[in-house]
């Protein structure tokens, strides 16, 4: 977290794409005291803010006991980071809390010793935890550590907890985020984290290994082809069928713009329209031209009780001259 405006474009840009938690980090572990140490109290702020903005339940790293009622008040979910994983008496406190704690597992760390930290929490009455395999460190230097999926599969036989996987901090490389992220999901992950900054080589930590929002929506729409849940919109006319990828969608809340503006005059229609196109392309970089078919539907989800609004580009063909 750095600063308002950054936060709450990666929460938007991420969100739309189909992310359902932030995380941040606001006190922050760097191996060397001069780099950015995090915003701290005003970064759990930020945060917090960000969430009532846009509704994504937020995760935030604890270094340190005596900070637990600022985390209890604000965050949803709270980590443990890898250089904690071994702090017993941080453990012990996050026992007595009913907070899901998310345990990263320690950079050299046997997984026996991981399952014996997340023993510590529960131990205590707190039985929310979810580990997190974030890469461990071996002779290769390559990779910023070396990511085990194998626990995956082990974790599964051994404990009822549920496990997510880290490629960013795993990998070091945002290149490899997307292979790992599929490798991951094959091998059974029940979640990931997923770095995303919207300028990455200016980040103040882990750029590196940073996703854009666009190429995390990128990678968001890989994984749903690769899982076979590509969506596709057909729009039948009297003359012809239409077919519309949809590149983004997105829950409408009660006090959203679209609700609000209730788009009666012409004005309101065009800004509303101009409202999704800039949308499209802060979050896409997709520009469309005049020539561009862009659709935006107004619908909803299969409870009934959300609206939702999706944008698609036409696939079907020709571009559409006026
Ligand atoms: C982080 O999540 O930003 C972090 C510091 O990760 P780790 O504890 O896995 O190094
Ligand atoms: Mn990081």
């Amino acid at each position: 977290v750095e600063n308002k405006d950054q936060i709450e474009t990666i929460a938007e840009g991420v969100k739309s794409s189909g992310a359902t938690m932030l995380r941040g980090g606001a006190y922050k572990p760097r191996t060397s005291p001069y780099s950015f140490q995090g915003l701290r109290s005003k970064g759990i702020e930020l945060l917090s803010e960000t969430r009532n903005k846009t509704g994504l339940p937020i995760v935030t790293e604890i270094m340190s006991a005596d900070k637990i009622d600022e985390f209890i008040e604000n965050v949803d979910i709270i980590q443990v980071g890898a250089r904690n994983m071994q702090n017993f008496e941080l453990l012990k406190v996050l026992g007595q809390t009913k907070k899901p704690i998310l345990l990263k597992r320690g950079l050299a760390n046997k997984i026996e010793e991981w399952l014996m930290s997340a023993e510590y929490i529960m131990a205590e009455g707190n039985p929310n935890v979810i580990l997190c395999e974030r890469g461990i460190r071996t002779f290769e230097t390559m990779t910023r550590n070396t990511l085990d999926l194998s626990v995956i599969p082990l974790v599964k036989r051994l404990s009822h907890l549920p496990i997510v996987i880290d490629p960013s901090h795993a990998t070091g490389h945002r290149e490899l985020v997307e292979s790992m992220t599929l490798a991951a999901i094959a091998a059974g992950a029940d979640g990931l984290i997923i770095e995303v900054h919207n300028n990455p080589e200016k980040a103040l930590c882990d750029g590196e290994q940073s996703l854009h929002p666009s190429e995390f929506a990128d990678l968001m729409k890989v994984k749903n082809n690769k899982l076979g849940k590509d969506i596709k919109i057909e729009i039948y006319t009297p003359k012809e069928k239409l077919e519309y990828k949809v590149f983004s969608s997105y829950v409408i809340e009660p006090e959203d713009y679209a609700i609000k503006s209730n788009i009666v005059t012409e004005d309101a229609m065009e800004s509303y329209i101009k409202t999704m196109l800039d949308r499209s392309t802060i979050l896409y970089n997709i520009v469309p031209s005049k020539l561009d078919r862009v659709i935006t539907l107004s619908t909803c989800d299969n409870t009934g009780n959300n609206r939702i609004l999706v944008h698609g580009v036409y696939i079907g063909g020709e571009k559409y001259e006026e």
